[in-house]
């Protein structure tokens, strides 16, 4: 992959590795078998400033590229998809909306803490009744004088109940409901009037928080909406865009950590007086795990190359996000088929990253999403 690392990615993915190794392997089945939150870790990671890469230096961040970010969550996905999405969420959706849209005055107030690991950031586009179709959103802004009072709920959040705030899609009310539109605003998640739900017990991503967030009457200052009031939903696509390259590097994480297991075990398990590698019925799998896991490289680390070089990615971004996705949740199974009944027992840890997997053809948008996104851009576009 030299083709796209420079010697700075390859140090960063060096830190990572033995990083995620240390501190993070050890805990990664307690983490998932007790839901548990991973906030010592993350708080390392802050330390070792892994929670503001791509952000620039003068809010504290680490002034790398989007690609950084792909290998540091990558890195970590290898070895715990809860801590690794946690880590993306944070940077990637909670942040990425204000280092993208904030004035100056919301970079210093929020960004610089966001960068620097010294709160989470979260963020709410889904509904309960908003999902694929986010434009749905009930969430309402209502402008009163000096500040706006926000009612509504967002679902799915995560980070919520760990967060210092949230950036969420509310409609702006306005008497003429032709002129309603979709802003962004960024809302302090100890703001009055604002609760959680209990953390949804999930199937995977268990140590990751995610809850329902509950907004009665809050009022939040005018300066905190986001950017463009009348854009606020197509900036959250735009971030969304760019939150899909890095589900990409998670999907390649996750899908390298069963891939390494797999092998490990196809040559320590002997059937038939044999390694099982040997009989090609394993080692056929194992060529199309790996040849599958290269590909989805290329459109993943070409989807940050084209972001990092302020050419258009969305198509590439859908692109990456739904063949990576669909390739973890491949060699996730074909990695308990080699470990035969042991792939079914905790134990072995390619169970969790299948259950892990599957939430990325689902989040940040399905993959008939992606498909209608890569499908609508090819048509639009389309030239002989
Ligand atoms: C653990 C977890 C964490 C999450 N974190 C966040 C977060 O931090 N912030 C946030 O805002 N959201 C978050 N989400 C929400 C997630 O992004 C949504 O679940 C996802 O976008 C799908 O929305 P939905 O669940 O409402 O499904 P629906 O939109 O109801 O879709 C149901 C099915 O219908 C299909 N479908 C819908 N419309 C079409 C169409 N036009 N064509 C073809 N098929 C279609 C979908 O692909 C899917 O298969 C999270 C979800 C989970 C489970």
């Amino acid at each position: 992959m030299k083709k796209y690392f420079s010697e700075e990615h390859l140090m960063l993915q060096q830190m990572v590795k033995e990083f995620a190794d240390k501190e993070i392997k050890p805990v990664a089945q307690e983490i998932d078998s007790q839901s548990k939150f991973p906030k010592d870790i993350i708080n390392k990671m802050s330390d070792l400033g892994l929670l503001g890469i791509p952000w620039d230096v003068k809010y504290g961040g680490n002034g790398m590229d989007t690609l950084s970010l792909v290998i540091a969550i990558e890195e970590i996905g290898k070895i715990c998809t809860s801590t690794a999405v946690t880590m993306m969420a944070h940077t990637s959706l909670g942040t990425g909306p204000i280092a993208y849209f904030g004035t100056e005055n919301q970079k210093e107030k929020y960004l610089s803490k966001l960068a620097k690991g010294e709160m989470l950031g979260a963020f709410g586009l889904t509904e309960p009744s908003a999902g694929s179709d986010a434009g749905n959103t009930q969430t309402t802004a209502e402008l009163d004088g000096d500040y706006y009072i926000i009612n509504g709920q967002k679902a799915f959040c995560t980070n919520a109940g760990e967060s210092g705030v949230i950036t969420i899609t509310a409609k702006i009310m306005s008497k003429d409901s032709s002129k309603q539109k979709i802003g962004a605003f960024i809302v302090e998640s100890d703001s009055e009037g604002v609760t959680f739900g209990v953390p949804e017990k999930k199937m995977g991503w268990k140590g990751s928080d995610t809850r329902s967030v509950f907004f009665e009457n809050v009022k939040i200052p005018k300066e905190n909406i986001l950017g463009d009031p009348n854009k606020g939903f197509s900036q959250f696509l735009e971030t969304l865009s760019g939150g899909r390259i890095t589900i990409g590097g998670l999907a390649l994480g996750i899908a390298q950590g069963a891939f390494n297991a797999a092998v490990k075990y196809s040559k320590e398990r002997t059937a038939f007086g044999k390694e099982i590698n040997s009989f090609q019925g394993v080692s056929f799998k194992i060529s199309d795990m790996a040849t599958k896991i290269e590909a989805a490289k290329h459109l993943v680390y070409h989807a940050a190359w084209l972001k990092d070089n302020n050419l258009p990615f969305m198509k590439e971004a859908a692109m990456a996000k739904l063949f990576s996705s669909e390739m973890a949740m491949y060699v996730t199974t074909e990695a308990i088929q080699i470990h035969g009944g042991y792939g079914y027992i905790k134990e072995y840890n390619v169970e969790r990253h299948f259950r892990d997997a599957k939430l990325l053809e689902i989040g940040e948008g399905t993959s008939e999403i992606q498909r209608i996104v890569i499908s609508r851009e090819i048509l639009n576009n389309f030239q002989v």
